[in-house]
């Protein structure tokens, strides 16, 4: 079974946006977005998240900096953005110029409007298993991952990765599902050998292609998070972590790249919008 990402991310797109307009009296949700510089994938990721907030019905705004901008100076705004009262989530496009600290920023923000769910206060609660702004990537794979298994209670997974944005929380998320995890990364010693015993497989790496078909048990479940821009006949092409059209047959289900995690990304920041939103306004439906 294909994972279809983009179906999924839509059904979750109706579902905030049906939420949303049942909201009494004129408050909507608003997201902030600061971007920095330049950066062309950062300004590509920026357009999708304002047009799809816009589609929802959260208010969207996008602030623009130049890469010149002073730490204390990108503090201050998001300062102002904690206490406007029409802002209820806030994200700082990542990554950031070298002269800004990328930690001392996070921390900047409320935590309360931390829609990425990258502020230690969400990464505790995350770790703690208490309620918390989860990362979209992770929890979007996890979306995913009900779909195709109902109860992972007992399963074997592998997280392949230890980033802060992706495998840390996934793991965090398959622990609360009582999974068994296994955390690999640069250093692991016979990868191919521990995923081999996996009920599934989460690939946030950033090698294309990595993982092949002997490395994926019979019936696994395969989530694959990376992004790997390749030549393939002098034209550009985005492919995944995963050997994708040899590891396929093997498995329960697995997600394609484009067209799989990467869409549930942006549907994930909406529904931690909308969670703040429920969060700091009380207006939680009853
Ligand atoms: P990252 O911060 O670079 O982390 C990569 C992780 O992979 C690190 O933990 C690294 O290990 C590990 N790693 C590197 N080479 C390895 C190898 N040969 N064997 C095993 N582990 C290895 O990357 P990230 O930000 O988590 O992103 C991972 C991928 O997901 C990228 O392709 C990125 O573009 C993609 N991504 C996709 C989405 C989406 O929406 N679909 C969102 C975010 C990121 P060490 O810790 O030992 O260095």
């Amino acid at each position: 079974m294909i994972i279809d990402g983009k179906k999924i991310a839509e059904e979750l797109r109706i579902k905030i946006k049906n939420d949303i307009e049942k909201i009494p009296g004129n408050s909507r949700p608003g997201l902030t977005v600061i971007l920095i510089g330049d950066h062309p994938a950062s300004q590509i990721y920026v357009r999708n998240k304002e047009k799809f907030a816009k589609e929802v019905g959260i208010n969207s705004k996008v602030l623009k900096f130049d890469e010149s901008i002073t730490e204390q100076e990108l503090k201050n705004e998001i300062e102002n953005l904690n206490k406007d009262l029409n802002v209820h989530g806030i994200l700082v496009q990542l990554p950031l110029p070298d002269h800004i600290n990328q930690r001392d920023i996070i921390e900047t923000i409320d935590p309360r409007k931390d829609v990425d769910g990258f502020h230690p206060i969400n990464v505790g609660n995350l770790s703690s298993g208490n309620d918390a702004m989860v990362p979209c990537t992770p929890l979007g794979c996890y979306y995913l991952i009900k779909k195709v298994l109902s109860d992972l209670d007992g399963l074997n997974a592998v997280v392949i990765g230890r980033s802060n944005i992706n495998g840390k929380p996934m793991t965090q998320l398959l622990l609360k599902e009582n999974c068994t995890v296994t955390i690999v990364h640069s250093k692991t010693k016979k990868i191919d050998e521990i995923c081999s015993n996996a009920d599934l497989i989460i690939a946030a790496v950033g090698k294309a292609k990595m993982v092949k078909s002997s490395w994926v048990k019979q019936n696994a479940v395969v989530i694959d998070v990376g992004i790997n821009r390749v030549q393939v006949d002098s034209k550009s092409k985005i492919i995944g972590d995963v050997d994708f059209d040899n590891v396929k047959e093997k498995t329960k289900g697995i997600t394609p790249v484009p067209g799989g995690v990467g869409p549930m990304t942006i549907a994930c920041l909406l529904e931690n919008t909308l969670k703040a939103f429920y969060k700091i306004s009380g207006n939680a439906p009853r």
